[in-house]
């Protein structure tokens, strides 16, 4: 996480709070060596106030925006007005708090944040497959796919690792949740018919790779 934040009382406060939850919270004092930071490394969150010496919070966060669309930020400021709120978040921030705030506000918003981004995937899709964790529906060419629970669970593997041969005793321990002996067919059985419900929709997807399991790709290599 990182803190722009030129006020050092302020920045004491919120980073010794911060490592106290456990988390490894950075700080830049300036606008400007706050955007050298957010160029130069990933974050998973940036706290970031609004007047800054060097470069305001607002241009920062605009500059950041053109370069970073997900990373989520908060605007930390004494600014409380309507149409400031309004600027931040249309700059690209996710959310606002006003000073002063208490610490428990903070982490709550940084929690509810985090907490989005590990939030599984929503969806996953190639070439003219779609899948949907949500609605539980999986499409091919507009086509809804009929499939059994362990056939769905199949394919979100196949479709989280496309292109990649996946050995069947991966494969084997990630659906089924247990050791793969070799021997079973089960596997075999229930490839072959994703396999075949795919195929009723287009070309073959699902290929087998000699010696290791299977593939999900759209050419046979
Ligand atoms: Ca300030």
């Amino acid at each position: 996480m990182l803190l722009v934040e030129d006020e050092s009382e302020i920045a004491d406060f919120v980073l010794l709070g911060l490592r106290e939850e456990g988390y490894a919270a950075e700080h830049a004092a300036d606008g400007v060596a706050g955007w050298a930071r957010l160029a130069a490394e990933p974050w998973d969150v940036v706290l970031l106030d609004w007047w800054l010496p060097g470069l305001d919070g607002l241009t920062l966060l605009r500059r950041f925006r053109a370069a970073n669309a997900t990373t989520p930020v908060i605007f930390l400021t004494a600014r409380d007005a309507v149409s400031d709120r309004v600027r931040g978040l249309d700059a690209g921030a996710q959310d606002y708090l006003c000073k002063p705030f208490a610490f428990e506000e903070l982490m709550a918003r940084v929690r509810s944040l985090t907490r989005r981004l590990d939030r599984p995937v929503a969806a996953l899709s190639y070439g003219d497959v779609t899948l949907d964790y949500e609605s539980q529906r999986a499409t091919r060419a507009g086509k809804r796919l009929d499939l059994t629970a362990k056939e769905f669970a199949l394919l979100a593997l196949f479709l989280r690792h496309p292109d990649a041969a996946l050995s069947r005793a991966r494969i084997y321990e990630q659906v089924w949740d247990e050791e793969y002996d070799g021997l079973s067919n089960t596997l075999a059985v229930h490839v072959g018919e994703l396999r075949r419900k795919l195929e009723a929709h287009g070309p073959r997807l699902l290929h087998t790779v000699r010696g290791v399991g299977y593939a999900l790709r759209d050419r046979d290599a």
